[in-house]
Protein backbone atom coordinates (compact mmCIF):
# COMPACT_ATOMS: atom_id res chain seq x y z
CA UNK A 1 0.00 0.00 0.00
CA UNK A 2 1.47 3.19 -1.08
CA UNK A 3 1.30 6.28 1.54
CA UNK A 4 0.85 9.82 1.04
CA UNK A 5 1.23 11.20 4.90
CA UNK A 6 3.39 10.75 7.60
CA UNK A 7 2.82 7.58 9.56
CA UNK A 8 2.43 10.00 12.63
CA UNK A 9 1.92 13.47 12.06
CA UNK A 10 -0.53 12.70 9.07
CA UNK A 11 1.76 15.92 7.45
CA UNK A 12 1.93 15.61 3.46
CA UNK A 13 5.07 17.64 3.39
CA UNK A 14 7.50 14.62 2.69
CA UNK A 15 10.79 14.68 1.25
CA UNK A 16 12.75 12.09 -0.52
CA UNK A 17 15.75 11.13 1.05
CA UNK A 18 16.76 7.92 -1.18
CA UNK A 19 15.07 5.11 -3.58
CA UNK A 20 16.24 2.28 -3.13
CA UNK A 21 15.02 -0.12 -6.27
CA UNK A 22 12.30 -2.53 -5.59
CA UNK A 23 13.04 -5.38 -3.81
CA UNK A 24 11.82 -8.64 -2.38
CA UNK A 25 10.85 -9.32 1.17
CA UNK A 26 14.21 -9.95 3.52
CA UNK A 27 12.51 -12.54 5.61
CA UNK A 28 10.75 -14.31 2.95
CA UNK A 29 13.91 -16.40 1.76
CA UNK A 30 13.01 -19.07 -1.46
CA UNK A 31 13.00 -22.46 -2.13
CA UNK A 32 14.44 -23.60 -5.48
CA UNK A 33 11.41 -23.94 -7.24
CA UNK A 34 10.27 -20.21 -6.16
CA UNK A 35 13.11 -18.80 -7.76
CA UNK A 36 12.04 -20.60 -11.05
CA UNK A 37 8.62 -18.43 -10.64
CA UNK A 38 7.69 -14.68 -11.09
CA UNK A 39 8.76 -12.94 -7.62
CA UNK A 40 6.87 -10.44 -6.15
CA UNK A 41 9.08 -7.28 -4.75
CA UNK A 42 8.05 -3.92 -3.27
CA UNK A 43 9.24 -0.44 -4.07
CA UNK A 44 11.97 0.65 -1.28
CA UNK A 45 12.07 4.80 -0.85
CA UNK A 46 12.85 6.44 2.19
CA UNK A 47 11.28 9.43 3.03
CA UNK A 48 11.50 12.56 5.66
CA UNK A 49 8.72 14.13 7.36
CA UNK A 50 9.67 18.08 7.07
CA UNK A 51 6.87 18.65 10.33
CA UNK A 52 7.43 15.59 12.81
CA UNK A 53 10.96 14.61 11.58
CA UNK A 54 9.87 10.78 10.84
CA UNK A 55 12.35 8.90 8.15
CA UNK A 56 9.86 6.48 6.97
CA UNK A 57 9.03 4.34 3.62
CA UNK A 58 6.47 5.45 1.44
CA UNK A 59 4.77 1.58 1.01
CA UNK A 60 3.79 -0.58 3.33
CA UNK A 61 3.37 -4.40 2.85
CA UNK A 62 0.79 -5.99 4.64
CA UNK A 63 2.47 -7.74 8.52
CA UNK A 64 0.67 -11.26 7.29
CA UNK A 65 3.21 -11.41 4.20
CA UNK A 66 6.43 -9.49 6.42
CA UNK A 67 5.94 -12.05 9.73
CA UNK A 68 4.62 -15.14 7.74
CA UNK A 69 4.49 -18.11 10.30
CA UNK A 70 7.78 -19.41 9.41
CA UNK A 71 9.74 -16.40 9.74
CA UNK A 72 13.16 -17.47 10.37
CA UNK A 73 14.81 -15.46 12.75
CA UNK A 74 15.25 -16.80 16.19
CA UNK A 75 16.68 -14.02 18.66
CA UNK A 76 19.38 -16.61 20.43
CA UNK A 77 20.99 -16.91 17.29
CA UNK A 78 23.45 -13.91 17.51
CA UNK A 79 25.01 -14.24 20.86
CA UNK A 80 26.08 -10.64 21.49
CA UNK A 81 22.39 -9.64 20.60
CA UNK A 82 21.35 -12.18 23.74
CA UNK A 83 23.88 -10.62 26.16
CA UNK A 84 22.47 -7.20 25.20
CA UNK A 85 19.05 -8.23 25.57
CA UNK A 86 19.23 -9.81 28.87
CA UNK A 87 20.99 -6.41 30.04
CA UNK A 88 17.87 -4.12 29.58
CA UNK A 89 15.85 -5.97 32.77
CA UNK A 90 18.28 -5.26 35.07
CA UNK A 91 18.56 -1.58 33.69
CA UNK A 92 15.01 -0.94 34.04
CA UNK A 93 14.73 -2.48 37.86
CA UNK A 94 17.58 -0.31 38.74
CA UNK A 95 16.11 2.78 37.17
CA UNK A 96 12.30 2.51 38.12
CA UNK A 97 10.21 1.13 41.33
CA UNK A 98 7.50 -1.39 40.47
CA UNK A 99 6.82 -2.26 43.39
CA UNK A 100 6.36 -6.28 44.68
CA UNK A 101 5.56 -8.74 42.04
CA UNK A 102 6.16 -7.12 39.05
CA UNK A 103 4.91 -8.14 35.77
CA UNK A 104 6.37 -7.70 32.19
CA UNK A 105 5.24 -7.61 28.77
CA UNK A 106 7.18 -8.32 25.67
CA UNK A 107 5.45 -7.48 22.11
CA UNK A 108 6.98 -9.49 19.06
CA UNK A 109 8.80 -11.98 22.00
CA UNK A 110 10.44 -14.25 19.37
CA UNK A 111 12.12 -17.63 21.11
CA UNK A 112 12.09 -15.53 24.41
CA UNK A 113 15.08 -14.53 25.03
CA UNK A 114 13.94 -11.22 26.61
CA UNK A 115 12.07 -12.96 29.34
CA UNK A 116 14.05 -15.09 30.62
CA UNK A 117 16.23 -12.04 31.65
CA UNK A 118 12.77 -10.59 33.44
CA UNK A 119 12.32 -13.99 35.31
CA UNK A 120 16.12 -14.12 36.45
CA UNK A 121 14.92 -10.65 37.91
CA UNK A 122 11.67 -12.77 39.32
CA UNK A 123 9.25 -10.83 37.23
CA UNK A 124 6.07 -13.03 35.95
CA UNK A 125 6.40 -12.83 32.51
CA UNK A 126 4.04 -12.86 29.33
CA UNK A 127 5.10 -12.95 25.37
CA UNK A 128 3.53 -12.18 22.30
CA UNK A 129 4.43 -13.57 19.36
CA UNK A 130 2.80 -14.17 16.03
CA UNK A 131 5.08 -16.73 14.55
CA UNK A 132 5.46 -20.19 15.34
CA UNK A 133 9.14 -18.99 16.58
CA UNK A 134 6.58 -19.02 19.68
CA UNK A 135 6.61 -22.70 19.73
CA UNK A 136 10.22 -22.45 20.38
CA UNK A 137 9.64 -19.89 23.45
CA UNK A 138 7.35 -22.54 24.93
CA UNK A 139 9.59 -24.81 24.77
CA UNK A 140 11.93 -23.06 26.36
CA UNK A 141 9.30 -22.74 29.49
CA UNK A 142 8.55 -19.12 28.60
CA UNK A 143 4.70 -18.35 28.60
CA UNK A 144 3.64 -17.07 25.32
CA UNK A 145 0.63 -16.22 23.67
CA UNK A 146 0.93 -16.80 19.82
CA UNK A 147 -1.06 -14.40 18.24
CA UNK A 148 -0.44 -10.54 16.08
CA UNK A 149 -0.57 -8.03 19.17
CA UNK A 150 -3.55 -5.72 18.53
CA UNK A 151 -6.76 -4.58 20.43
CA UNK A 152 -8.31 -7.98 20.18
CA UNK A 153 -5.08 -9.46 22.02
CA UNK A 154 -5.52 -7.05 24.74
CA UNK A 155 -8.75 -8.04 25.49
CA UNK A 156 -7.82 -11.25 26.33
CA UNK A 157 -4.94 -10.31 28.21
CA UNK A 158 -6.74 -8.23 29.81
CA UNK A 159 -9.02 -10.27 31.19
CA UNK A 160 -6.44 -13.21 32.27
CA UNK A 161 -3.62 -10.99 33.50
CA UNK A 162 -2.91 -7.94 35.83
CA UNK A 163 -1.79 -4.49 34.79
CA UNK A 164 1.76 -4.73 33.78
CA UNK A 165 4.55 -3.12 35.28
CA UNK A 166 6.64 -3.19 31.90
CA UNK A 167 5.42 -3.26 28.31
CA UNK A 168 8.31 -3.66 26.23
CA UNK A 169 8.84 -4.03 22.62
CA UNK A 170 12.41 -4.20 21.33
CA UNK A 171 13.04 -3.69 17.31
CA UNK A 172 9.29 -3.51 16.85
CA UNK A 173 8.01 0.09 17.24
CA UNK A 174 9.70 0.25 13.66
CA UNK A 175 7.54 -2.67 12.59
CA UNK A 176 4.02 -2.15 13.41
CA UNK A 177 2.04 -0.64 10.98
CA UNK A 178 -1.47 0.56 12.80
CA UNK A 179 0.76 2.53 15.24
CA UNK A 180 -2.40 4.19 16.80
CA UNK A 181 -4.29 0.71 17.74
CA UNK A 182 -0.92 -0.86 18.68
CA UNK A 183 -0.87 2.21 21.44
CA UNK A 184 -4.32 2.35 22.45
CA UNK A 185 -3.61 -1.25 23.72
CA UNK A 186 -0.54 -0.98 25.14
CA UNK A 187 -2.39 1.40 27.53
CA UNK A 188 -5.07 -0.49 28.01
CA UNK A 189 -2.30 -3.60 29.53
CA UNK A 190 -0.47 -0.87 31.61
CA UNK A 191 -0.18 0.00 35.39
CA UNK A 192 -1.47 3.63 35.52
CA UNK A 193 0.63 4.67 38.29
CA UNK A 194 3.99 2.89 38.21
CA UNK A 195 3.70 1.06 35.18
CA UNK A 196 6.56 2.00 32.10
CA UNK A 197 6.27 1.15 28.25
CA UNK A 198 9.78 0.74 26.93
CA UNK A 199 10.72 0.35 23.50
CA UNK A 200 13.73 0.13 22.03
CA UNK A 201 14.67 1.33 18.16
CA UNK A 202 16.94 1.13 15.57
CA UNK A 203 18.20 5.17 16.19
CA UNK A 204 18.00 7.17 13.22
CA UNK A 205 21.29 9.08 14.09
CA UNK A 206 23.21 5.99 14.20
CA UNK A 207 21.83 4.38 10.95
CA UNK A 208 22.35 8.14 9.28
CA UNK A 209 26.11 8.39 10.73
CA UNK A 210 26.90 4.48 10.26
CA UNK A 211 25.55 4.63 6.58
CA UNK A 212 23.97 1.74 7.41
CA UNK A 213 21.29 1.86 4.04
CA UNK A 214 20.98 -2.00 4.65
CA UNK A 215 18.65 -1.72 7.64
CA UNK A 216 16.10 0.10 5.09
CA UNK A 217 14.24 -2.94 4.17
CA UNK A 218 10.22 -3.51 4.18
CA UNK A 219 9.86 -4.97 7.83
CA UNK A 220 11.03 -1.46 9.40
CA UNK A 221 8.60 1.48 7.78
CA UNK A 222 10.28 4.15 10.24
CA UNK A 223 13.48 5.23 11.31
CA UNK A 224 12.99 6.91 14.84
CA UNK A 225 14.45 10.04 16.23
CA UNK A 226 13.87 10.71 19.80
CA UNK A 227 11.24 14.11 18.66
CA UNK A 228 8.92 11.92 16.60
CA UNK A 229 8.80 9.80 19.42
CA UNK A 230 7.90 12.64 21.87
CA UNK A 231 5.37 13.84 19.53
CA UNK A 232 3.52 10.38 19.12
CA UNK A 233 4.10 9.44 22.53
CA UNK A 234 2.51 12.92 23.77
CA UNK A 235 -0.58 12.57 21.31
CA UNK A 236 -1.57 9.61 23.07
CA UNK A 237 -1.11 11.11 26.94
CA UNK A 238 1.94 9.38 27.74
CA UNK A 239 5.26 10.94 28.53
CA UNK A 240 8.69 10.17 27.83
CA UNK A 241 10.94 10.01 30.57
CA UNK A 242 14.12 8.40 30.11
CA UNK A 243 15.99 8.61 26.73
CA UNK A 244 19.31 6.23 26.51
CA UNK A 245 21.55 5.37 23.38
CA UNK A 246 22.04 1.63 23.33
CA UNK A 247 24.17 -0.43 20.97
CA UNK A 248 21.81 -3.35 20.24
CA UNK A 249 22.01 -3.56 16.23
CA UNK A 250 24.54 -0.92 15.95
CA UNK A 251 22.82 1.72 17.77
CA UNK A 252 19.66 2.22 18.80
CA UNK A 253 17.35 3.94 20.97
CA UNK A 254 15.54 3.05 24.34
CA UNK A 255 12.80 5.08 25.48
CA UNK A 256 10.80 4.83 28.35
CA UNK A 257 7.57 6.18 28.90
CA UNK A 258 4.79 6.41 31.66
CA UNK A 259 1.10 7.30 31.91
CA UNK A 260 1.74 8.70 35.37
CA UNK A 261 1.24 12.68 34.87
CA UNK A 262 3.42 12.86 38.23
CA UNK A 263 6.62 11.40 36.98
CA UNK A 264 9.26 13.85 36.22
CA UNK A 265 11.48 12.88 33.14
CA UNK A 266 14.93 12.93 33.70
CA UNK A 267 17.49 15.26 32.01
CA UNK A 268 18.19 12.56 29.04
CA UNK A 269 15.23 13.33 27.33
CA UNK A 270 15.93 17.40 26.50
CA UNK A 271 19.79 16.43 25.91
CA UNK A 272 19.13 13.78 23.33
CA UNK A 273 16.43 16.14 21.52
CA UNK A 274 19.69 19.10 21.91
CA UNK A 275 21.98 16.63 20.41
CA UNK A 276 19.40 15.85 17.16
CA UNK A 277 19.01 19.80 16.61
CA UNK A 278 22.65 20.70 16.99
CA UNK A 279 24.10 17.69 14.36
CA UNK A 280 21.07 19.01 11.58
CA UNK A 281 18.74 16.17 12.08
CA UNK A 282 16.25 18.28 11.45
CA UNK A 283 17.10 19.69 7.99
CA UNK A 284 17.13 18.38 4.79
CA UNK A 285 20.73 19.23 4.23
CA UNK A 286 21.62 16.51 6.71
CA UNK A 287 19.80 13.52 4.36
CA UNK A 288 21.10 15.10 0.79
CA UNK A 289 24.80 14.00 2.15
CA UNK A 290 23.61 10.64 3.43
CA UNK A 291 22.32 9.77 -0.10
CA UNK A 292 24.92 10.97 -2.01
CA UNK A 293 27.61 9.09 0.34
CA UNK A 294 25.75 5.77 0.32
CA UNK A 295 25.86 5.94 -3.59
CA UNK A 296 29.59 6.48 -3.42
CA UNK A 297 29.58 3.88 -0.84
CA UNK A 298 27.53 1.11 -3.09
CA UNK A 299 30.12 2.28 -5.87
CA UNK A 300 33.15 1.81 -3.91
CA UNK A 301 31.89 -1.92 -2.94
CA UNK A 302 30.96 -2.54 -6.65
CA UNK A 303 33.92 -1.74 -7.95
CA UNK A 304 35.93 -3.81 -5.19
CA UNK A 305 34.03 -7.27 -5.93
CA UNK A 306 33.96 -7.17 -9.73
CA UNK A 307 38.04 -6.48 -9.19
CA UNK A 308 38.18 -9.81 -7.17
CA UNK A 309 36.09 -11.38 -10.02
CA UNK A 310 37.60 -10.39 -12.64
CA UNK A 311 40.92 -11.55 -11.27
CA UNK A 312 39.25 -15.17 -10.99
CA UNK A 313 39.17 -15.55 -7.41
CA UNK A 314 36.18 -16.78 -5.07
CA UNK A 315 34.14 -14.80 -2.63
CA UNK A 316 31.37 -16.40 -0.15
CA UNK A 317 28.68 -13.98 2.04
CA UNK A 318 29.25 -14.63 5.58
CA UNK A 319 25.61 -14.71 7.51
CA UNK A 320 22.41 -13.76 6.08
CA UNK A 321 20.51 -11.15 8.37
CA UNK A 322 17.37 -9.80 6.88
CA UNK A 323 19.11 -6.22 6.32
CA UNK A 324 21.72 -7.97 3.63
CA UNK A 325 19.09 -8.50 1.47
CA UNK A 326 18.74 -4.49 0.77
CA UNK A 327 22.59 -4.63 0.26
CA UNK A 328 22.54 -7.38 -2.50
CA UNK A 329 19.64 -6.09 -4.36
CA UNK A 330 20.83 -2.67 -3.86
CA UNK A 331 24.44 -3.66 -5.06
CA UNK A 332 23.16 -6.25 -7.90
CA UNK A 333 24.99 -8.59 -5.87
CA UNK A 334 23.57 -12.03 -7.06
CA UNK A 335 25.68 -15.22 -7.78
CA UNK A 336 28.09 -13.94 -10.44
CA UNK A 337 29.55 -12.10 -6.84
CA UNK A 338 29.11 -14.49 -4.41
CA UNK A 339 28.99 -18.31 -4.80
CA UNK A 340 27.19 -18.65 -1.49
CA UNK A 341 26.23 -17.24 2.30
CA UNK A 342 27.34 -19.64 4.60
CA UNK A 343 25.10 -19.33 8.03
CA UNK A 344 25.31 -21.64 11.29
CA UNK A 345 24.18 -25.02 10.81
CA UNK A 346 21.37 -24.19 14.02
CA UNK A 347 19.72 -21.25 10.82
CA UNK A 348 16.33 -21.63 10.05
CA UNK A 349 17.05 -20.38 6.54
CA UNK A 350 19.90 -23.23 5.35
CA UNK A 351 19.40 -24.67 1.61
CA UNK A 352 17.04 -21.66 0.74
CA UNK A 353 18.01 -18.57 -1.62
CA UNK A 354 17.43 -14.45 -1.34
CA UNK A 355 14.90 -12.96 -3.10
CA UNK A 356 15.78 -10.90 -5.95
CA UNK A 357 19.49 -12.11 -6.56
CA UNK A 358 18.58 -15.63 -5.94
CA UNK A 359 22.20 -17.14 -4.10
CA UNK A 360 21.93 -19.80 -2.17
CA UNK A 361 22.41 -20.02 1.74
CA UNK A 362 24.55 -22.86 2.87
CA UNK A 363 25.70 -24.24 6.52
CA UNK A 364 28.98 -23.36 7.25
CA UNK A 365 30.88 -26.15 7.00
CA UNK A 366 31.20 -25.90 3.24
CA UNK A 367 33.01 -22.06 3.69
CA UNK A 368 36.01 -24.18 5.79
CA UNK A 369 36.26 -26.60 3.52
CA UNK A 370 35.69 -24.87 0.27
CA UNK A 371 38.39 -22.03 2.06
CA UNK A 372 37.37 -18.90 -0.77
CA UNK A 373 39.79 -16.25 -1.17
CA UNK A 374 37.66 -13.34 0.41
CA UNK A 375 34.15 -13.61 2.84
CA UNK A 376 31.97 -10.57 2.81
CA UNK A 377 30.62 -9.60 5.94
CA UNK A 378 27.18 -9.21 5.45
CA UNK A 379 26.29 -9.29 9.67
CA UNK A 380 29.10 -6.20 9.11
CA UNK A 381 27.69 -4.53 12.51
CA UNK A 382 28.57 -8.34 14.28
CA UNK A 383 31.92 -7.65 12.30
CA UNK A 384 34.69 -7.88 14.90
CA UNK A 385 32.98 -11.08 16.87
CA UNK A 386 32.78 -12.55 13.46
CA UNK A 387 35.93 -12.30 11.72
CA UNK A 388 37.34 -13.38 15.24
CA UNK A 389 35.46 -16.75 15.35
CA UNK A 390 35.96 -17.54 11.32
CA UNK A 391 39.65 -17.44 11.92
CA UNK A 392 39.81 -19.61 15.07
CA UNK A 393 37.75 -22.24 13.41
CA UNK A 394 40.13 -22.05 10.68
CA UNK A 395 39.41 -19.55 8.09
CA UNK A 396 42.82 -18.19 5.52
CA UNK A 397 41.44 -15.51 3.17
CA UNK A 398 40.30 -11.83 3.42
CA UNK A 399 37.67 -10.07 4.57
CA UNK A 400 35.62 -7.73 2.81
CA UNK A 401 33.27 -5.39 5.02
CA UNK A 402 31.26 -3.58 3.11
CA UNK A 403 29.57 -0.77 5.46
CA UNK A 404 30.28 2.54 6.39
CA UNK A 405 32.82 2.50 3.16
CA UNK A 406 34.03 -0.89 2.29
CA UNK A 407 37.18 -2.30 3.23
CA UNK A 408 39.60 -5.46 2.68
CA UNK A 409 40.87 -6.79 5.84
CA UNK A 410 43.89 -9.06 5.68
ZN1 LIG B 1 5.30 13.69 10.46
Amino acid sequence: MKIKNCQICRSKKLKKVISLGSTGLCDTLLTYEQTKKNEKSYPLNLFRCENCQLLQLDFIVNNKELFHLDYPYKTSITAPLVKLLQSTPSYLKKKFNFGSNPFAIDIGSNDGTLLIGFKKLKFKTLGIEPTNIAKIAKKRGVNTIQRFFNLETAKIVKKKYKKASVIIGTNLFAHVDKLDSFIKSVKMLLDTRKGVFVTESHYAVDIVDDLQYDSIYHEHLRFYLVKPLVYFMEKHGFKIIDAIRIPNYRGSIRITATLNKNIKPNNSVKRILDYEKKRGFYSQSKYIKFRNDIIKSKNKLSKILNGIKKKGKNIVGIGCPGRCITLLSYCKINRDILDYIAEQSSSLKLNLFTPNTHIPVLDESNFFENQPEYALILSWHYGKNIMKNLRKKGYKGKFIIPMPFPKIIN
